[in-house]
């Protein structure tokens, strides 16, 4: 009899699996979501915002259809409540089914900061396509926006949003924008093109109520009460792992799922053959502090769905320590970065030596040159951290840099890294060969 893969979650990493096993295998394939939409760009929700993209609905990459004349067996608005792992059955909205396989694939959902009034309507999140949906309705070229979180999200949201002419301010409790992929020198060149932009931006600042009778009227935020239209809370978020976790799977410290180098979960700490997990609820590990961490990209996502599929057609796929490379998109400026930043390095207890630079993302003298800034961080010669910031070439570099770390790069071998030339999109010698030297000088004290 042909066997049945139960996938949980309708996300990147559900409906990637979902279509690789229909194209490589005989599964049935089963896959339920509690979202009214599948298949749309989360990452695409802010550019609907700023009016690049016109509707949410054009983030949809395939409709349901398509996936249903595939033969998958697609269940939308359907909630899974319980996993019997004994008897291998997914108990849910639309009925019990059985299954031989199952892939656990539920995503992430936003932390609602215990702030006085954060429940007022007005007051939103941005993860499905209905909450951009649900944002854009409810805001106007006269609305006054508050961003709360000031993390790649929030940044894009913010800068989305004032890009269109919106009044935004953006608060973060940290210091710095960007804190979990930036370090503070590098993350002032995105707060100070934020300012620019015309965003107010308010780090280090928590807030301590938000306003209004049935919806938000105001936020009061670091001594101040801002009027206020529309809240959007961009503040972090959790692995959703409650079905998991009642159904006996094993969770990390992270709080996501706890995975193998195949992304099998574990039950009282066995690895099991036929439950597998990925994307924003599953554990995995960082290739540099070998400490277990929630890779929140769907770049990640799909990667992690194609070695599921591949295990599942009885491959033996392995989804490898991660580095994490992501761009943050900040208006006009990019904001790249691969493996630790400095504070990571000294929450693991990694000595660092950094090296900076300031370049071009073009000849100096070429019209359009923009400045682009790279900081490279060392561990006994070896590059483990990479941040790059600028207009243009910034995802290239920081590619680049994140094999160049996965392959054991070491600071002579980036002197030695030969690049191409052309003024109109490149300066002689590249940036990054600077900042390695500004680090190999400190390595060897002259600097
Ligand atoms: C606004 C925004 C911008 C982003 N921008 C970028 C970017 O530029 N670059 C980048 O790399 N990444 C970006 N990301 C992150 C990326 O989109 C995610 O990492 C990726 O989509 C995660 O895939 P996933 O399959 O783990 O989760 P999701 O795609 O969120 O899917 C989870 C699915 O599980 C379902 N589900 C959950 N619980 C249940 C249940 N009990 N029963 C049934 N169904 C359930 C949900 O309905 C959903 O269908 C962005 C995310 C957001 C929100």
């Amino acid at each position: 009899m042909t066997k049945k893969v139960a996938i949980i979650g309708a996300g990147a990493v559900g409906m990637t699996v979902a279509t690789y096993l229909k194209r490589h295998t005989d599964y049935d394939v089963l896959v339920f979501s509690s979202d009214t939409h599948t298949a749309y760009s989360q990452c695409g929700m802010p550019f609907v915002l700023e009016g690049i993209i016109s509707e949410f609905p054009d983030l949809i990459v395939r409709p349901p259809d398509t996936f249903i004349e595939m033969g998958i067996d697609l269940h939308l608005n359907t909630e899974v409540r319980h996993i019997d792992a004994k008897s291998q059955k997914v108990i849910s909205d639309s009925g019990v089914f059985e299954y031989d396989h199952l892939v656990i694939a539920t995503g992430s959902t936003p932390v609602i900061p215990p702030i006085p009034g954060i429940h007022l309507s007005g007051v939103f999140t941005l993860q499905t396509l209905s909450d951009g949906m649900d944002i854009k309705f409810n805001i106007n070229d006269n609305s006054r926006v508050v961003v709360i979180g000031a993390d790649g999200i929030g940044i894009e949201v913010a800068a989305s949003l004032v890009r269109r002419g919106i009044n935004t301010t953006l608060i973060g409790t940290l210091a710095q924008v960007l804190p979990l992929t930036l370090d503070p020198d590098m993350a002032s060149f995105i707060e100070q093109h934020l300012i620019s932009m015309g965003i107010r931006v308010m780090t280090c600042t928590s807030v301590d109520s938000v306003n209004g009778k049935q919806r938000v009227e105001s936020v009061s935020a670091g001594g101040e009460t801002l009027p206020t239209d529309v809240v959007i809370v961009t503040s972090g978020l959790k692995p959703l792992t409650s079905v998991a976790r009642k159904a006996g799977y094993d969770i990390g410290t992270t709080g996501g799922i706890v995975t193998d180098e195949g992304l099998r979960v574990s039950m009282d700490g066995e690895f099991q053959d036929n439950v597998y997990s990925g994307g924003e609820c599953a554990q995995v590990f960082d290739l540099i502090t070998g400490s277990p961490v929630i890779s929140r990209l769907g770049s990640a996502a799909r990667r992690m769905a194609r070695v599921i599929g591949g295990n599942l057609a009885g491959k033996d796929a392995v989804y490898p320590p991660t580095l994490s490379p992501g761009v943050v998109v900040a208006g006009h400026l990019v904001a790249g970065s691969v493996g630790i930043t400095s504070h990571t390095a000294k929450v693991h207890d990694i000595n660092i030596i950094s090296g900076s630079s300031k370049g071009y993302s073009r000849a100096g003298y070429y019209p359009g040159a923009m400045p682009l800034f790279v900081k490279l961080l060392f561990s006994k010669k070896k590059l483990v951290g990479a941040q790059v910031v600028s207009s243009e070439g910034v995802k290239e570099r920081i590619d680049a840099l994140s094999l160049a770390i996965r392959m054991g790069a070491e600071v002579d071998d980036l002197l030695d890294w030969e690049t191409s030339y052309s003024p109109p999109v490149a300066m002689v010698i590249d940036p990054v060969t600077f900042a390695a030297d500004d680090a190999k000088n400190k390595m060897e004290g002259i600097a």
